[in-house]
Formats: C-alpha cells, structure tokens, sequence
C-alpha cells in the first residue's frame, strides 16, 4: 500500500457522501485533506464525476501545487486549499462546497450572525462572506488567505458557494451539514421579516474559545 492511499481513499468517501447529502452538486465542488507527516494534500481531480471516482483518481501534491502522486488534472481550487494548509496548522481537511442554503446568502451578501451556540462552537463567531473572486484566480486565494486567519471554519464565498475546515475530514463534514443547518433557518428567519435574535454575547465568546482551544489541541 502506497503512503498516500489511505488519504485518498477517505477524500473519495468525502467527496461520495456529500455528493449523497447534496453538498456537492454535479462536479461543482472539491475535497482534500493534508497528508500527515509530509508536506502535501491529497485532493480532487477536476471537473470528474465524483459517483465513479476512484482513490487512483485523487490528486496528491505539494505546498508548490507540483503533482507528486494522480493522472488527472487536479481541482482548479488546488491553491485556494494549499493556502488554508499554510495559513492554518489546525486544519486537515478543506471542503468546498455548492451547498444550496450557503449559496443563497452568498447571493444576497448575508453573513450568518451567532444565532445558535453550537454554530460558534464549532464554525466561529460569525460565517462571514469572502469577496468575490472568480474561481479559481490567484484572487479567490488571495481574498481567502486573508480571510482564514480567525480561526473560524466555515465562509460563504460570494457568489459561488461556501469552504469549510475542520481538524480531520469527519469534522469537516459535520461542519458542513451544521452550515446547512443554519443558513436554512436563517433564510426563513428572514422571509418573515421579523427581528431576529442572535444568542447572548458572552455565551457566543465561551462558546468561540472553546473552538480556539481546539484549534491549538490540533496545531
Ligand atoms: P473543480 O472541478 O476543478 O474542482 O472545480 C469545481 C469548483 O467548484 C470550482 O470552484
Ligand atoms: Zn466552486
């Protein structure tokens, strides 16, 4: 068994199950997760129907974006992941969805303030939107290396969809089903037109310190 494999194999079952829960819709999205113990992510090839992808179809390369282990063209997103790597020693696994919950407050350039204590615990303070950028430009890396910094794990990118970290791929996922979650109740929060209420602030800070405390567990 090659020493990649078994990080291929989990990004296919990622990318298998979000395709399944509708996160990934047709081959618009992409996975990968950091190669512990070298300097490398393993990731998605591009634009590749995600039903018949096979671990000898994920993509294995270096910080540089050099193809160390795949045939195939790897994601247009390759770099967008390589700087969330570089910029945070906590993440392991990097997912970029088209969600269509996130996607629609992409749209109107909504935010998700702190409304629920397990959405800070787990995503950060807020799910701020990234500028838009289109994808796959040195600019959509640009505006999320600058962006990734706080320590949150969970981005609307403006006008495309949302990207989600986690400290391995199964808290990745679970973060993109809470992101979700939470853009769907406050969608229909705001079709009501009625005020909204976030959760009080020093819940929300005790709730964030217990995901930066996390975070440094992980570095
Ligand atoms: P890839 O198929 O190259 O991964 O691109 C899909 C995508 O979501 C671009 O933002
Ligand atoms: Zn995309």
């Amino acid at each position: 068994m090659g020493a990649y494999d078994a990080f291929k194999q989990q990004v296919v079952d990622t990318a298998q199950r979000l395709v399944a829960g509708g996160y990934l819709k047709g081959t618009g999205g992409n996975v990968s997760l950091r190669v512990a113990g070298h300097d490398a992510f393993a990731i998605t090839p591009s634009n590749y129907d995600y039903t018949r992808m096979v671990p000898e179809d994920v993509c294995v390369l270096d910080w540089q974006l050099h193809v160390i282990e795949g045939a195939r063209k790897p994601s247009i997103e390759s770099a967008l992941h390589a700087v969330v790597y570089q910029a945070r020693a906590d993440v392991n696994a990097v997912l970029h969805t088209h969600q269509v919950y996130a996607s629609a407050l992409a749209l109107i350039n909504a935010p998700i303030p702190a409304l629920f204590d397990e959405q800070v615990r787990y995503l950060g303070r807020a799910v701020e939107i990234i500028a838009y950028a289109p994808s796959g430009t040195g600019l959509l890396k640009n505006n999320v290396r600058s962006r990734v910094r706080n320590g949150h794990n969970a981005y609307i990118l403006k006008n495309h969809g949302a990207l989600v970290l986690g400290h391995d791929a199964e808290r990745a996922e679970r973060n993109v089903e809470l992101l979700e979650k939470c853009a769907l109740a406050y969608l229909l929060a705001l079709c009501t037109g009625r005020h909204i209420d976030r959760i009080p602030l020093a819940v929300r800070e005790i709730a964030f310190a217990q995901l930066r405390k996390d975070e440094k567990r992980y570095q």
